[in-house]
């Protein structure tokens, strides 16, 4: 497997801390609000990723922590004149049923800021003994950015360009600084505020902290790989690496993954500009496994502009996995011949080829979009052993091929709920076919439109009426 490491900026090829075995941490989202699908892209790309080292056997740890104290949740608390834990937990519920819409595993642990902070304040107090931290006199707790020689080694920055940047922005309330690049580890709390006792006040933690205590606690002091979107480059993980390895002496993750932004009219969608769509929003027009399959269509790094068009042609494209694996189905159970034609094993020998391929292209820094061509090429291979009526055996594996690979990329062919929902449209089938036997056509017609409306067509062939979804 090569993945391309923002550390380097080079392809580099995956060596695990213990063989077999992947450490993973993935920053998640700040619950104050539901997700927009800009934030879905890094759950979705890194939950391929999770499911792809599975699928090559690796025992995956995952770890993806809620932001559940910043001042967006406290401002939406105060507007609504609740605790801001009731916004915080409220909005991580709802999330989580967006990720499971989108077919995202859970995180083999989802841990919490508010329920870190013990962790947060040792961290700092260990960065205060070594004397990578101070407080001033108001109790803020500053990180000194130039004490750690290897300060901006990920985003690539040097410190006297971030230095010209940073006298800009160092705002009022921050006099205690001793240098315009320090940032803040703890700060003091203010009125009608959530506050943490610690040494230097009453107040909370900076928000890179929860990330370098969470990844240490679940993960240990050094992880295989550390992701999120490339908005968190600098400053959040470029903090993240400066605490951590001022902290523990080692290096804190081997490999930094961030997928590009999710756009819209070439702009990053964002909360602060308005311009997204959530998560929900996408659900009352679609079902969800089509912006899974639209995000996982662009390789992760590469910008990906959303619109209605790609949207489209990503239910399509799905439509046609779908429909292949339903005729596959139809074929195994129907076949005249069960057992494997000899001139068949052509076509599972193909099959084993496009299989390697698929390994090929995603080991090349999970190259999503690849692997959902070469799921088509196997698409095409099924249909055309279909079309030439193919045995039961060979239907059997090409569905299961089929299924496995969409499996990887976290894409559902057979929905569980389908087999009663198959039920109900076999059913509506037989009436109308029973309809057109007592020549009451009106009610055939009714209930073939009955069936368009739930985006069924029907088909005759010579094995008698099939349907497919449109
Ligand atoms: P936030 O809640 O803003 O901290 O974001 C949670 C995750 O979503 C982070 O990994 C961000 O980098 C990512 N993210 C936010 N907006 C976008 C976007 N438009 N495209 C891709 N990733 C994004
Ligand atoms: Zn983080």
């Amino acid at each position: 497997m090569k993945i391309y490491n923002t550390l380097s900026r080079t392809l580099e090829e995956f060596k695990p801390i213990e063989p077999g075995k992947v450490s993973m941490y993935v920053c998640g989202p700040t619950v104050y609000n539901l997700i927009h699908i800009g934030n879905a892209r890094p759950m979705i790309v890194f939950d391929t990723f999770r499911r792809y080292m599975a699928y090559r056997g690796y025992e995956v740890d995952y770890v993806s922590n809620f932001t559940d104290v910043d001042d967006k949740i406290i401002n939406k608390a105060k507007e609504e004149g609740v605790e801001s834990t009731v916004i915080s937990e409220r909005y991580i519920a709802e999330c989580k049923k967006d990720m499971e819409g989108l077919n995202v595993l859970p995180a083999t642990v989802h841990p919490k800021a508010t329920e870190e902070i013990g962790g947060m304040v040792e961290l700092i107090q260990k960065l205060i003994d070594k004397g990578y931290a101070y407080a001033a006199k108001d109790g803020t707790v500053y990180y000194r950015t130039r004490a750690f020689k290897e300060y901006g080694k990920l985003s690539h920055k040097n410190l006297d360009e971030l230095e010209g940047g940073h006298r800009q922005i160092n705002v009022s309330g921050e006099e205690g600084k001793e240098d315009p690049l320090d940032f803040v580890l703890w700060k003091p709390k203010k009125e009608g505020e959530p506050f943490w006792e610690s040494p230097w006040c009453e107040g909370r933690p900076g928000w890179h902290t929860e990330c370098s205590v969470m990844a240490r606690k679940y993960l240990g002091n050094t992880i295989d790989i550390h992701a999120g979107g490339e908005d968190l480059i600098f400053p959040h993980h470029e903090n993240e690496i400066a605490q951590s390895e001022a902290a523990n002496g080692v290096p804190f993750a081997h490999y930094w993954m961030h997928n590009g932004f999710l756009n819209i009219d070439n702009q990053k969608m964002s909360k602060s500009l308005g311009n997204f769509f959530t998560v929900r929003d996408i659900a009352e027009k679609y079902d969800l496994q089509v912006l899974r399959f639209f995000m996982l269509s662009a390789h992760y790094r590469s910008p990906l502009n959303f619109s209605a068009a790609l949207m489209e042609s990503a239910k399509a494209g799905l439509s046609r996995i779908r429909n292949s694996v339903s005729d596959l189905a139809y074929r195994e159970a129907n076949a005249d011949r069960k057992e494997l034609w000899p001139k068949e094993e052509e076509i599972l020998s193909e099959l084993g080829r496009l299989k390697e391929k698929f390994n090929e292209v995603m080991d090349q820094d999970l190259n999503t979009a690849d692997g959902i061509s070469v799921i088509f090429e196997i698409v095409r291979l099924a249909n055309t052993a279909v079309k030439e009526e193919c045995s039961s055996e060979c239907a059997r594996t090409l569905k299961e091929a089929l299924n496995e690979l969409c499996g990887v990329m976290g894409l559902v062919t057979e929905k569980e709920e389908e087999g009663s929902l198959d039920e109900e449209i076999e059913k509506l089938i037989d009436q109308r076919q029973e309809a057109r036997k007592n020549k009451d056509f009106a009610k055939a017609d009714e209930i073939r439109d009955l069936l368009l409306k739930k985006g069924i067509i029907l088909k005759d062939t010579r094995e008698g009426v099939k349907w497919e979804r449109a």
